[in-house]
């Protein structure tokens, strides 16, 4: 037996994928082959169960305490709240609030430290961050006269940290906003040591965690970060909810972002007061199934145990590696040391849609563009790249189909 097919042993993919119902789609006529997980993961039907029991048997408006399927609802809904802290391990529920996806988390992040920050003060970012790490700072920059700052990034697609070290020498920075992993390059960036060297100098720090969270569970009282943010449909959970973690003192302290039913605790025409912790950063009717939906996800996930999980998707990405000789005039961007399962290629001659679209007629499913990283586009000098990513569900065939028909299309175009 090859190494690679010991180590996807580990895992059991077969059973695995039987799971996920839409992996047995046929598109353009052939078997499904995904490998978009980066912009979207499939659902197990744990999930999908999941929020269908939740549907016919629960649902109610949740935390009205008026009857029982609003007690239900409330026991689901703050259940998965709890599901979401061990996954975590955050030190409190309180520290756990539910939003839209990451977009959200970031910018109601963005809005209420914003409050603390003064015209001439710098926020960090690197140039690797997805727009949703990007833009809500700018916003708020903007409105205060403060300045966003990107921590520039080597070839290999690391964070450069001798300028970071610079940049938070200048005694200007005042808040560090990073991704845990890049949704371009599979990066993984070295959070500990971030956060460790901002904190040193008195930053607040935000961690997006948006690509982090399918492949590892974060542990924030390790990491020591301010704020984590991630999404649940990346975490193979539904689309429309996600989390901001944040440190209870801190959240305390900050104003929320957006105001209505749910955040306050008293309103008068005078004066309005807030909520208790997470309920405060909770504006309106929340996400119910979706959230149940999210802790069934973390609780089908972790139930197959992530060494497991990573020994199978390293092995995709090491096959992924050693087929891109095979392919003439292929070239990854993004060669970190410490990588997820993402390949960001370009194939000399080729638009990378035309790659897409003809590896969608093939029945391959991946993503081209600028992956909303224009900055990072802008350094490499690409106007987008195709970008293969991987999830546990996926195979070593599935690459080797992916390899061989891009050496298909390649050979079509140089022709
Ligand atoms: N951050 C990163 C690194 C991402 O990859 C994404 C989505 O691709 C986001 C943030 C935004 O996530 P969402 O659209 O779920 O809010």
């Amino acid at each position: 037996m090859t190494d690679l097919a010991a180590a996807r042993k580990a895992l059991d993919v077969d059973r695995v994928r039987r799971d996920f119902p839409i992996l047995s789609e046929t598109v353009n006529g052939k078997p499904l082959v995904y490998l978009d997980n980066g912009a979207s993961a499939h659902k197990p039907v744990a999930v999908l169960d999941a929020m269908d029991a939740y549907f016919r048997h629960s649902h109610s408006n949740v935390h009205r305490g008026a009857h029982t399927l609003g007690d239900r609802a409330t026991a689901a809904f703050e259940g998965a709240r709890e599901t979401v802290r061990q996954f975590l391990n955050a030190a409190s529920t309180k520290e756990v609030i539910w939003t839209r996806g990451t977009t959200e988390a970031i910018n109601t992040v963005a809005n209420s430290l914003g409050q603390r920050l003064r015209a001439g003060d710098e926020i960090l970012v690197s140039t690797m961050e997805h727009h949703a790490n990007i833009v809500p700072w700018q916003m708020v920059a903007q409105r205060i006269g403060a300045k966003v700052v990107p921590i520039p990034v080597t070839p290999a697609g690391e964070l450069d940290m001798p300028e970071l070290d610079t940049l938070l020498d200048s005694g200007r920075a005042r808040v560090l906003a990073v991704a845990h992993v890049s949704n371009v390059l599979g990066t993984v960036n070295p959070v500990r040591e971030l956060v460790a060297k901002a904190k040193s100098k008195g930053l607040y720090t935000v961690i997006d965690g948006a690509q982090a969270v399918p492949h590892y569970r974060p542990d924030v009282q390790a990491l020591d970060c301010d704020f984590y943010a991630f999404s649940g449909h990346k975490l193979f959970g539904p689309t429309g909810i996600g989390v901001l973690y944040g440190r209870e003192a801190l959240l305390q302290d900050m104003e929320p972002f957006m105001g209505g039913g749910e955040m306050i605790e008293r309103v008068t025409f005078e004066k309005t007061t807030w909520n208790v912790l997470p309920y405060k950063f909770e504006a309106g009717t929340p996400p119910i199934a979706e959230a149940v939906g999210l802790g069934a996800a973390i609780d089908y996930v972790e139930g197959l145990g992530r060494n497991a999980l990573e020994t199978a998707e390293q092995a995709l990405l090491q096959r992924a590696n050693e087929l891109v000789e095979t392919v003439p005039g292929m070239t990854v961007i993004g060669t970190a040391t410490d990588k997820v399962p993402v390949m960001s290629f370009k194939i000399d001659g080729l638009h990378p849609s035309d790659i897409g679209t003809l590896l969608d007629q093939q029945g391959i499913a991946i993503r081209t563009g600028h992956h909303c990283a224009m900055p990072l586009m802008a350094y490499y000098g690409v106007p987008g790249t195709a970008r293969a990513s991987f999830a546990f569900y996926n195979t070593l065939d599935e690459v080797e189909q992916l390899f061989a028909a891009l050496q298909k299309i390649q050979r079509l175009f140089a022709e």
